[in-house]
Parts: structure tokens; sequence; C-alpha cells
């Protein structure tokens, strides 16, 4: 048995090994309300890594733009409470923002493992034509102090969870999830999500990656504030090993960020099998 691991290991490419990039030259000390998500302890593939830093040039500036169209996206399944609980108040901010918007909630309705990626895929393209930017929501995210203008940048708007079952502190992480937004130039040239990755996980530092490679310097809100409601117990990835886990997805994690000009919106299939206005957003309904 541990012969036949050691084996496949060794046989994987050494270009699929990964390292922390270890430098960001945007990197650093400043009381800037919107500054750059560091990248220096991501994890990757280190023939991609010059192609990252090579974007990551110092005179960047960040602006927020109020006039744009804005399609908030809701990835959803089976979270009805927590809905219930986002939308007054998302509707709220947004309108006390003076944006023009429409919330779509996107909803997987099949019995697939959860599949993020894919699932705001069909919402953006609902609202690809009406959009000039999105914003991708968790459904469990609820702002307290948001900026839901058009960045632009991508822009992550949470920085500060009030209340979390999380133990880690975002500020100190390459993460870019939760909340973001961008303009839908930048979700076009990343190819929108990965489709190929079913159950929790990678398919948002996969999304960073691929913004990345588009030339684009991903921000954070370093005053946005959220609460961050807890998942009912069966679904979350550290009680429910199926919805954890995905075949080989840590390798093609790997392999298929190389080519995500062939994996995304340019190769997405699915049915539509539901579309509704309800009161305060549209709802459109999959099948894988
Ligand atoms: N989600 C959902 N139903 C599911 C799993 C995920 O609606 O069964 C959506 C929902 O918007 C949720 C997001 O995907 O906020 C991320 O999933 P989750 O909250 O489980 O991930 P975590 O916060 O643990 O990273
Ligand atoms: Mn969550």
């Amino acid at each position: 048995m541990a012969s036949t691991t050691r084996t496949i290991l060794s046989s994987i490419p050494a270009p699929f090994k990964r390292k922390v990039i270890g430098i960001d030259p945007l990197l650093k000390e400043t009381d800037d309300r919107f500054t750059p998500v560091r990248v220096d302890n991501l994890k990757i593939r280190t023939n991609i890594k010059e192609g990252i830093l090579k974007n990551r040039t110092s005179n960047n500036t960040f602006s927020v733009d109020r006039s744009k169209k804005l399609a908030v996206i809701i990835p959803y399944r089976n979270r009805a409470q927590h809905l219930a609980t986002l939308i007054p108040v998302l509707t709220e901010q947004l309108s006390s923002q003076k944006l023009n918007f429409r919330i779509v909630v996107a909803e997987q309705a099949d019995e697939e493992r959860f599949n993020r990626g894919k699932t705001i895929n069909v919402g953006a393209l609902a609202e690809w034509d009406w959009a000039d930017y999105f914003c991708i929501h968790d459904v469990d995210n609820i702002p307290v102090n948001a900026e839901y203008g058009c960045p632009s940048e991508p822009l992550r708007l949470v920085s500060l969870w009030e209340s979390t079952w999380r133990t880690y502190d975002i500020q100190q992480l390459t993460y870019f999830s939760g909340v973001i937004s961008m303009k839908k130039e930048v979700f076009s040239a990343a190819n929108g999500f990965n489709n190929e990755y079913w159950g929790w996980g990678l398919e948002d530092d996969d999304f960073l990656i691929r913004c990345l490679l588009a030339g684009s310097i991903p921000h954070q809100d370093r005053q946005g504030v959220f609460t961050d409601l807890n998942n009912p117990a069966a679904e979350t990835a550290a009680t429910n090993s199926w919805v954890r886990h995905s075949n080989k997805r840590w390798l093609r994690w790997q392999m298929l960020r190389k080519n995500f000009n062939a994996v995304g919106l340019s190769n997405i299939r699915y049915s539509i099998t539901d579309d509704q206005e309800c009161a305060y957003y549209r709802k459109v309904s999959y099948r894988n």
C-alpha cells in the first residue's frame, strides 16, 4: 500500500509541485481603506508564479463607481433561513447606497454535491446582458458595513466577521471569498469560475488565481464588516466528508488553472428548470 502511494506521488510531474510565492511587491503597511489582497503566502505551481508577479506593479489606483448596474449573485441550495435573513438587510443596504441593482438567487436544484463555482456562473449568465458588474454573495454573510459600489479592481468586501465560527484571521491569509465584487469584464477575462469543483472548497482559490492571471489586482475593504451565520451542521465541511471531498479535486485544481480558458463560462452546460421573479429577487434554478 505504502509503495503504491509513493509511486503515484513521484509520478506527478515537477511543475505540479506547489510553493508559496514568498514575495509580494504590493504588500505594505498603509492606512488606506482599500488595499491589495496579499499573495505572498499563496501556494501555487512554481511555473505560474511569474505570470502573477508581473502584474503586481505598485502604481495601481483603486476607485468605486456608483453609477453602474449591479447584479448580486447568491449561490444557493437549501438555506431558506439564511436567505430570509440576508435579503431584507441586503436590500436595505443597496438602496441606501443608491445603487441600480438586481439580486439573483442561483439555485442548484439537484442532488449532486454542491458546485458553488458553477452555480455562480449560472447566476452571472442570467444577468449578463443587464449587469455592468457582479457581487458574488454567500447567503450566510450579512452586511454590517459594506461597500457595494462598482470597484475598479475586484474587491473582497469582508475584512472582519463580527461573529463567526472561523478560527483563522483572513488578514493573514490570501483569502478572496465570502462576498466579492468585480466588473463584468474581469469576470469574463477570468472565464468565470471553474465548473469542476464538486463539494466544499478550492473553487474560490481557483477564481483568485484566474483574476490574477487575467491581470487584475484583487483588493480588500479593510472597513468591511459582516456577520457570518452558522451553517446547518449536516452541511458543514467539518462534519460531512461527502460535502468536503470530491475525486482528485486537489490535483485537478493544480492542473486546470493553467488552462483556465478551457473550463468555466466557455464550456458550461446546464438546464434551467425554473426562473421566477420573487418579491425582492429573481430565482434561477438549474440542474447539472
Ligand atoms: N451554499 C448553499 N447550500 C449548500 C452549500 C453552500 O447555499 O448546501 C452556498 C451558500 O451561499 C454558502 C456558500 O455556498 O454561503 C458557501 O458554503 P458554506 O457556507 O457551506 O461554506 P463556508 O462558509 O464553510 O466556506
Ligand atoms: Mn459560509
